[in-house]
């Protein structure tokens, strides 16, 4: 089944002004307060930010698998919040693969690791590119080819989560999504998943966002993106880090300058050939 892979170009990504509120009776929870983002087909990119900013909700939302409060996503030709419900699941079997954290939740539990990476391919069926990958081929390449006839439920955390990625990867998506997707991996098995993630970008061409904290990942990404408090607040590429002007013209400044720029300061604006300064007028006072 190593049949030649139509070369196709991943979809691109448009995200505009993307609002996510989480209904609680004690108020509802606002993970995403406007997130804009744009990813060309084909490229790679890690989403980091700490823990409850938005990260999980974003890839959920890119997926289909839940709906924006408000906002647009678009995802090649698909306007998502426009979608039907059944619409929605389809592309999610044939062009978007979600990886969540959790991996049993991407599996079937009585189903061996090779059929469940069977299941995902054939809920793929009847699309018209070519799967690259067997299940056993795949499970091979995450170290897991011995484990391929054995029941998911006895796999351990870190087995399942490879299988769960490569159930994600098996179906050729022309946008795939995972969740940390290291997150209980020793060193040389995250590698091997690196590599495969590299690979659905590189050979098969999909769109890849991985959700992470782990720095290998991060490095082994072309672009990285960082959320908080909901709002992209940096990028970072080919090692450059850069603060990102929002389309409301805000700015999420580094966590390390808000000691000279606390919240609720009062700027001054400095501009001057190669940009623009922000002064603390207080602490030039100090100076003096
Ligand atoms: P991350 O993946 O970056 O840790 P999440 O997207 O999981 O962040 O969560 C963002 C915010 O939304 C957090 O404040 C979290 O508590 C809240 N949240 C996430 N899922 C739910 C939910 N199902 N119900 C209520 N609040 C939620
Ligand atoms: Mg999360």
């Amino acid at each position: 089944m190593t049949a030649a892979v139509n070369t196709q170009r991943g979809v691109d990504i448009h995200c505009e002004g993307v609002v996510h509120l989480y209904p609680s009776p004690e108020g509802d929870v606002v993970a995403l307060r406007g997130v804009d983002l744009d990813v060309e087909g084909g490229e790679a990119l890690a989403l980091l930010g700490p823990s409850g900013s938005g990260k999980s909700t974003m890839l959920a939302l890119l997926s289909g698998l839940l709906r924006p409060s408000a906002g647009r996503i678009r995802i090649g030709s698909y306007d998502l919040p426009r979608l039907s419900n059944r619409q929605l699941l389809r592309l999610r079997a044939t062009d978007i693969s979600l990886v969540l954290q959790d991996p049993a939740r991407n599996l079937l539990p009585y189903g061996t690791a090779e059929q469940n990476v069977g299941f995902a391919q054939r809920g793929a069926r009847g699309r018209k590119r070519a799967l690259p990958w067997s299940p056993l081929e795949l499970l091979q390449q995450l170290g897991m080819g011995a484990l391929a006839g054995q029941t998911v439920a006895t796999l351990s955390g870190g087995e399942q989560q490879r299988v769960a990625i490569a159930a994600g990867a098996s179906v050729a998506p022309s946008l795939l999504l995972v969740d940390e997707p290291t997150s209980q991996l020793d060193s040389a098995s995250r590698d091997q998943v690196i590599s495969l993630l590299l690979k659905v970008n590189g050979e098969l061409g999909a769109t890849v966002v991985s959700v992470t904290h782990d720095p290998a990942v991060a490095r082994a990404m072309p672009r990285t993106v960082s959320i908080r408090d909901g709002r992209i607040g940096a990028e970072g590429r080919r090692g450059q880090e850069y603060a990102v002007v929002g389309r409301d013209g805000s700015v999420q400044l580094p966590v390390d300058v808000l000691d000279w720029l606390p919240p609720g300061t009062l700027v001054q604006v400095h501009r001057h050939n190669q940009g623009v300064d922000l002064r603390n007028p207080e602490l030039e006072d100090l100076d003096r």
